[in-house]
């Protein structure tokens, strides 16, 4: 398995601290509001690459924290009128209801600042007894030039960062680069106790804190969004490692943004749709499949068309799924007894997990899955010739289904049952329709009745009056 580390901006083979196993560790939401297309990505990136790890056997740890206290919460909770808890509550709970639909691994834990305020503060002591922090008035920053590996993971050096830095004022700071760890507290603020009076952790510690907490000194891989490598990922490195002497992570996977009409979806420009939103018209099936269908680390374009051709996509998966799943189950069940070796789906498998080995190339895993349901669709057609083809046809199901549903996340039970249910829906509302007709005919309004039936028949819906008054319908092609 190879990935690209953007701490060496290349790719690298993945060697695991330990066999079969990996730690991963990825920057979660900030929770002042529900989340948008934008933060949904390297949920589904993370999400994927974890049930990767797991189709491959190994034991996945996945820690993805809760931002629950910050400047944008306290704004929030000030023009919500509620206090920060009842904020970050409402938003943790409306996230868990996002991610459900998504179908994303309940695996993961999730822990949250607030709760780790303890392992915060032993953290910011540590770099103060080390020599890398100094407190002043109540606030403690990291001294970025104690450092000297500063600005590795960004390519970017230290004098050049000095120089762009604008001027801090307050003057506080040694350096202008310098970053904050703990802010003491401000008028009507939420704070905690800390050796260095009440206040509350900056940004970037809070990751340093809990990943060291859950996975140790060094762990696998860390992720998250491009947009996060420099400050905020720089200045975790520079924590953990100062703090902790262990690698922190061996290797940095940064996914590409979602962007609207080549702008980034960001919440700070209103640039950008809630996932909820979305979910109301398409579902999470269809929103991993068009996030998957691009490489990670490449930028998204979002558009609604883009959606609706990948329902089409996944409509076609789902009934080429349900097609090869009758097939076998009208099978006579005695020819299962029979062991055959079955090459051409094992290339399949080599195929996909060639893809997703190099950098989880998650566009040309669909492609192998495509060949292959390309090439199960061919196998029905020797049906009638050769009754044993269902047992490759079994077989090949089987490993559409582990790479479909397992690694890539898409719940086809689930989309079957939309399916169905959108059917019984469309048939109700006929029928409706089809009453309001009939009443018009009672009443001889014949211009509203002939409207329904002709509006009907555009739409591909066929309406047969019979005798008795009522009416019948069929769907044309
Ligand atoms: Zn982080």
């Amino acid at each position: 398995m190879e990935f690209y580390n953007t701490l060496s901006n290349r790719l690298e083979k993945f060697v695991p601290l330990e066999r079969n196993k990996v730690k991963m560790y990825v920057c979660g939401p900030t929770v002042y509001n529900y989340i948008h297309l934008g933060n949904a990505r390297p949920i589904i990136v993370f999400d994927v690459l974890a049930r990767y790890f797991k189709y491959k056997n190994y034991e996945v740890e996945f820690v993805q924290n809760f931002t629950d206290i910050d400047d944008k919460i306290i704004n929030r909770a000030n023009e919500e009128k509620l206090s920060c808890e009842e904020i970050t509550k409402k938003y943790i709970d409306g996230f868990f209801e996002d991610v459900k639909k998504l179908n994303i691994l309940s695996d993961v834990k999730r822990p949250k600042v607030t709760e780790n305020i303890y392992e915060i503060i032993e953290t910011i002591k540590k770099l103060i007894d080390n020599g890398f922090a100094y407190e002043k008035d109540g606030d403690v920053y990291f001294e970025v030039k104690k450092y000297s590996e500063y600005g590795k993971l960004s390519n970017q050096k230290v004098d050049e960062l000095e120089a762009g830095a604008r001027i801090d004022i307050s003057k506080i700071k040694k350096n202008p680069l310098d970053f904050v760890l703990w802010k003491s507290k401000k008028e009507n603020e939420p704070f905690f106790e800390s050796p260095w009076g009440k206040g509350r952790p900056g940004w970037h510690i809070e990751c340093s804190a809990m990943s060291q907490k859950y996975l140790g000194d060094t762990f696998d891989i860390h992720g998250g969004g491009q947009d996060l490598i420099f400050p905020h990922h720089e200045n975790e490195i520079a924590q953990s490692k100062c703090a902790y002497h262990g690698n922190f992570a061996n290797y940095w996977l940064h996914n590409g943004f979602v962007q609207i009409d080549g702008d980034k979806m960001s919440k700070s420009t209103g640039n950008f749709f809630l996932l909820r939103e979305i979910l109301e018209k398409f579902s999470g099936n269809v929103i991993r499949l068009f996030m998957v269908s691009t490489h990670y680390r490449k930028p998204i374009n979002f558009s609604f068309e883009a959606l609706k051709d990948t329902k089409k996509t996944l409509q076609n998966i789902v009934n080429a799924m349900n097609q090869f799943e009758s097939t076998i189950n009208l099978a006579d069940k005695n020819l299962f007894e029979n062991k055959n070796s079955f090459e051409k789906i094992e290339e399949f498998d080599k195929k996909f997990v060639l893809a997703m080995d190099e950098d989880m190339n998650t566009p040309q895993a669909l492609a192998a899955i495509f060949e292959q349901i390309k090439y199960t669709n061919k196998l029905l057609s020797k049906l009638e010739e050769e009754k044993e083809i269902v047992l490759e046809v079994k077989k090949s199901c089987e490993s559409l289904k582990n790479k479909i549903e397992n690694v890539l996340g898409i719940d086809l039970k689930n989309e079957k049952q939309c399916k169905k249910n959108n059917d019984e829906l469309t048939d109700k509302l006929i029928e409706l329709l089809l009453e309001v007709r009939k009443s018009a005919r009672v009443k001889k309004d014949f211009e509203l009745s002939d409207k329904i039936r002709d509006n009907l028949k555009d739409l591909g819906i066929e309406i047969k009056d019979t005798k008795d008054g009522n009416a019948s319908y069929s769907f044309k092609d």
